[in-house]
């Protein structure tokens, strides 16, 4: 794993250590007041080359500083962070998996470290990278995932921290979605905090809807995080002459949509999962049925196209993909 440390205003020379245990101070502030921050991305194996690639680990730099700057965290350079990780990446060549649906996911955290109760910024921190072979979150054999509207609990409001990517965001998920678990639903569709009517995400992922010749995806109001795969997935579309809209939507909008048979796609999307179709969604006492459409679906051609130009089998017209020596 990578290691750098922030002392005395100033980031000192990272390195790499055995993946373990360290040791922090029970009084890490970090640990009390949830001064942390984390990105995730991937390392993927070409089919046919073996040469493995990050998938626009720029964009995560850059979410990571802006993730910083909400928390008062210093700052690590795009520069200096794609250093770090690509050198993991190739110190570790040897984990990232040869199967397709398969990777090598890349955890980088920051965190206040210093022993202090005092409730301010920390003065120091902790930066580290783990990396550990993963599967896709989902299964996408599957009929497509259920989602369960959250009619009382909220994951972010205005002028909160739900465009940072920060473990706070995940710790007021939790009760929800256990809940939402016993109740054999797979995620929780997030609504707006205040009237609990906009939808926001679906767990911890992006959300689309295609609604006639249209595909809508909330708009990035600063409640919601700015997936990479969000921004991926309109690119693509855009490409391929599909209309999108970032908007507000709201569960009635969906609900009608459905009356009238317009609605006839829904996916979530995520590095983590890729894009995954969503079959059903409830919300209080009505169950929006999302059609299972044949094989030939958005959600199923981005799935093919982003997985095909990750692994190496797609032309790479976008400049999206980092090479690791
Ligand atoms: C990380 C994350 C996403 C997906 O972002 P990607 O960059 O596409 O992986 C979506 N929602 C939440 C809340 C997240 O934390």
């Amino acid at each position: 794993m990578f290691h750098q440390r922030w002392r005395n205003g100033v980031w000192t020379e990272g390195g790499f250590v055995p993946h373990g245990k360290i040791q922090i101070s029970p009084a890490a502030l970090g640990l009390h007041y949830s001064q942390a921050v984390f990105e995730g991305l991937k390392a993927y194996r070409g089919t046919s080359d073996n040469v493995i690639r990050l998938f626009r680990p720029d964009k995560n730099a850059a979410r990571l500083q802006a993730s910083c700057d909400r928390l008062c965290i210093p700052q690590v350079s795009t520069e200096y962070f794609l250093e770090a990780i690509s050198a993991l990446v190739s110190l570790d060549k040897k984990w990232v998996p040869d199967n397709r649906s398969q990777s090598l996911y890349l955890r980088p955290i920051l965190f206040g470290s210093e022993a202090h109760l005092s409730v301010r910024p920390a003065r120091s921190y902790e930066f580290f990278i783990i990396a550990a072979p993963v599967s896709e979150y989902f299964d996408r054999a599957g009929p497509g995932i259920s989602l369960r509207a959250e009619d009382h609990y909220t994951r972010a409001a205005p002028g909160g921290m739900g465009a940072a990517k920060t473990g706070g965001n995940y710790a007021s998920t939790l009760r929800a979605t256990e809940d939402g678990l016993e109740k054999g639903f797979d995620q929780i569709l997030w609504l707006d905090s205040k009237r609990h009517c906009f939808i926001e995400e679906a767990g911890h992922m992006n959300i689309f809807f295609r609604i006639g010749e249209k595909v809508l995806t909330p708009a990035l109001t600063g409640t919601i995080l700015p997936g990479v795969t969000r921004d991926s997935i309109i690119t693509l579309l855009d490409d391929w002459g599909v209309q999108t809209e970032e908007k507000k939507i709201s569960i009635d909008e969906l609900k009608n949509a459905m009356k009238s048979g317009e609605l006839v796609e829904a996916f979530g999307a995520g590095t983590a999962a890729v894009v995954v179709p969503i079959r059903r969604i409830e919300h209080r006492s009505t169950s929006i049925l999302i059609p299972n459409l044949d094989s030939n679906t958005l959600c199923n051609r981005l799935y093919d196209e982003l997985t095909g130009i990750q692994y190496g089998e797609i032309a790479d017209r976008y400049n999206w993909m980092t090479k690791i020596c």
